[in-house]
This record gives structure tokens, C-alpha cells and sequence, in this order.
């Protein structure tokens, strides 16, 4: 029976049940009903739907002990291959794409340029690339796109992407009627943020942020456990903090923003202003670390916006951890496995800029906060639509 075609219902114990082995991978039926707060007859009737749909395995683990009274302990194992997604990062110039098991690791990826970046064309692209990552994949029972600007998680349609110049297009419904696949479309940093909430970080964890640093500033927050959507679609907007009243123009109309320093755009605008053209980012990075002072006073400035940016979320909502990445931090195109060592980055360079300013500008305990700068890499957006679509199936399974 495939993970697919068996759906019975699911009592919101086994949903509590699979959340946990989705995020944990496997557990003793006590670690289980300790955790979830469930008796342990509970935690047998909520796993049964799930065993049954092949979703689950349990097995008798003879080596270990169930507590004091010795009996053996009953492993339960999420088969993650069961149930595949889909994740697809839609960009003007290219579609990122990958197929993720249960436990979002990733199984397959391809990259294709875009041809034309109408929503029709843009469509066709994404159909014909799920349906090569699909083939042969019988478990495949859900697509997640990922798609920068004001999009609406609900019903599936992009509202507004400026780097795609797309106005109200209804992006899930379409991909769903042309694969016949369940779809689900999120905001790419919201997704990002999906992702390290299911398998990340943020496990565990009920308050969590997530900034992206390049052409834009994208920020998505997890606030009391939920990811913040915003009553219009807007929320967590860091890049337009102020920083500097006389600071360089932003996009948005207004002076000194942290997106019109840190922003990629900014950087390299403030590096011509130098006599450095044609530079990109990593260059800019390298020119730091060689010592060359504009671009060290650049990255620094670019790292303290950043800093007073996140001390402002900190001061806020009180993020438990804040997690910095982008291609202004350092992205480079990598392997797909998510675990390969990546070159030194960017981030090196504004990293302590970045945390003195977080320092002198969080309030009191505010400044417990855990900064963590990484680098993020292309793959990392596919794995979080897939993410975002590996939770839709979890969250509504068997409730239909
Ligand atoms: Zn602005």
C-alpha cells in the first residue's frame, strides 16, 4: 500500500505523533508518550493508521532496555522515503529543484535556466521540471515553490514579486491542476525559515529569525512556535529598520535603511563611489581581507546595519536564536547533500561588525540571543519549499 493512496483518519494524537518522528526521525514508544504527554495505549492507537499506510516502522530493539522494568523497548521508525516532495526556488534567471523524503534530505536536484520569466512560461518550466524529477518516483505526492515577494501561503497565489515583475498570479493552482500534485507556495525566506523549524534550528525551539542578506534584506519569524505571515502579507521587514537619517537612499523612498547599506546593491553602489566598479560581491569580500580600506569600511558599515537590524527583532520579540545567511553572507552553488564543506565565506568579514553592533544595541536579556552567521547555498531554498510541502502533508494527513 503506498504512502499515497492510504490516507485514513488520523487522530490529532497521531498527528502529534508524526510531527515528532518527522522531526526526530525515530523514538521508543516511551520516549514518545513522555513527549507528546500521551499514554502509551494512546500512543499504539495513534501509530496504527500510520504503520498501516507504511509511513512508519516498529521494530524491537533487543539491545536496549525500556527503563527499569527491562523489557525491551519498542523503536518506532518514520519511513522517510514513503513520502516524497517536490521543492522548486523559482528566480528570474533559474529553477532550483529538488525531491526530499520525510525528513527533507534531499534525493535528486536540477538546476535549469529560465526562459522567459512570464508567469505562463515560468509555469510551463516548473511542470516539465517536476515532472522529470517525478518520474520514476512513485512516491512522490506534493510540490513547494518558493518564490521571493508578497505571497499568500493560503491560497497559493504571488501577490507581488518584484525580481519576477509578477502581479497576481495564481502560481499554486495552476502547478496543482497542471501536475495533479497537492501544491503549496510560500515566500522563499518563509520557507527557509520552514525549513530550519522542521529540521533545523529551530527544533524545539518557539521563537526563531531568519535574515537573508543580498540584493534584498529578507527576514521571516517564528513567533510562540508559528511562522508570522503578517495581516497583509507583509511582516519582519528588517531591511527597512532606519539606521542612518542621512545615510544612502533606499529603494523604498526613505535614507539609511539597513537594505540600502547591507543590501548588495548598496555595497557595490558605495564601492563604485570609490573608484571600484564592476566588482560583485565576493570580490568586494576578498578586497576586505587583503586589507584594502573602502572595502573594509563598506563591510563593516554593511555588517553594523545588519547588527542593529537583528538587535531590533531581538528587542522586539525576543528570538531565542537569529540565524543570518545570503549571498551578500556568502553563497556559493554546492553539492546537494547538504552536509559538504563550503569554501570560507563572506561572512568572515562582517561577522564580528555584525555581532558588536547586536551587542551595544540589544536590551538587557534581549542580548542572549544566539547570532549565528552561515552561508547559504541554492539548494538550501529548494530544500525549504520542500520542506513547506513535506509539513503540509504531515499537518493535514488523514484529516481530509
Ligand atoms: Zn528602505
Amino acid at each position: 500500500m503506498s504512502a499515497r493512496s492510504a490516507a485514513p483518519a488520523l487522530s490529532p494524537a497521531g498527528t502529534r505523533v508524526f510531527q515528532e518522528l518527522v522531526r526526530n526521525g525515530d523514538a521508543s514508544r516511551t520516549a514518545l508518550a513522555r513527549d507528546t504527554g500521551l499514554t502509551p495505549g494512546a500512543i499504539t492507537r495513534a501509530v496504527r493508521p500510520l504503520l498501516e499506510a507504511g509511513l512508519l516502522l516498529e521494530t524491537g530493539d533487543r539491545a536496549s532496555s525500556d527503563g527499569a522494568l527491562g523489557r525491551p523497548a519498542t523503536m518506532v521508525t518514520l519511513q522517510a522515503e514513503a513520502y516524497q516532495s517536490i521543492g522548486v526556488k523559482v528566480t528570474a534567471d533559474q529553477l532550483f529543484g529538488v525531491v526530499c523524503d520525510l525528513r527533507c534530505q534531499v534525493l535528486d536536484e536540477v538546476t535549469v535556466p529560465v526562459r522567459d520569466h512570464g508567469a505562463d512560461a515560468i509555469v510551463e518550466q516548473i511542470v516539465e521540471l517536476v515532472d522529470g524529477l517525478r518520474a520514476g518516483r512513485p512516491a512522490v505526492g506534493s510540490v513547494g515553490l518558493a518564490v521571493s515577494g508578497d505571497v499568500d501561503a493560503v491560497s497559493g497565489h504571488v501577490a507581488y514579486s518584484p525580481f519576477l515583475a509578477w502581479r497576481d498570479v495564481p502560481l499554486g493552482t495552476e502547478v496543482a491542476r497542471r501536475t495533479g500534485l497537492t501544491t503549496t507556495v510560500e515566500n522563499d525566506v518563509r520557507a527557509l525559515l520552514t525549513g530550519e523549524r522542521w529540521y533545523g534550528v529551530g527544533r524545539g525551539i518557539s521563537s526563531l529569525a531568519l535574515v537573508t542578506v543580498g540584493t534584498g534584506i529578507g527576514c521571516a519569524l517564528l513567533v510562540n512556535g508559528q511562522v508570522v505571515h503578517g495581516g497583509f502579507g507583509v511582516a519582519g521587514e528588517v531591511g527597512h529598520v532606519l539606521v542612518d537619517p542621512e545615510g544612502p537612499l533606499c529603494h523604498c523612498g526613505n535614507r539609511g535603511c539597513v537594505e540600502a547599506i547591507a543590501g548588495s546593491a548598496g555595497i557595490l553602489g558605495r564601492m563604485a563611489e570609490a573608484g571600484f566598479d564592476g566588482l560583485g560581491i565576493g570580490d568586494v569580500a576578498d578586497l576586505a581581507r587583503s586589507g584594502q580600506p573602502d572595502a573594509v569600511r563598506v563591510l563593516a558599515d554593511a555588517g553594523r546595519a545588519v547588527g542593529i537590524g537583528i538587535a531590533t527583532i531581538a528587542n522586539l520579540l525576543g528570538a531565542q536564536h537569529i540565524v543570518i545567511t545570503g549571498e551578500a553572507i556568502g553563497s556559493r552553488s554546492g553539492p546537494a547533500a547538504g552536509d559538504a564543506p563550503v569554501d570560507e565565506q563572506d561572512y568572515d568579514v562582517m561577522d564580528p561588525h555584525v555581532r558588536s553592533a547586536f551587542e551595544e544595541r540589544a536590551f538587557g536579556s534581549a542580548a542572549r540571543s544566539a547570532i549565528e552567521l552561515r552561508p547559504l547555498r541554492f539548494v538550501d531554498w529548494a530544500r525549504g519549499a520542500a520542506a513547506c510541502a513535506v509539513e503540509h502533508f504531515v499537518t493535514s494527513y488523514g484529516r481530509s
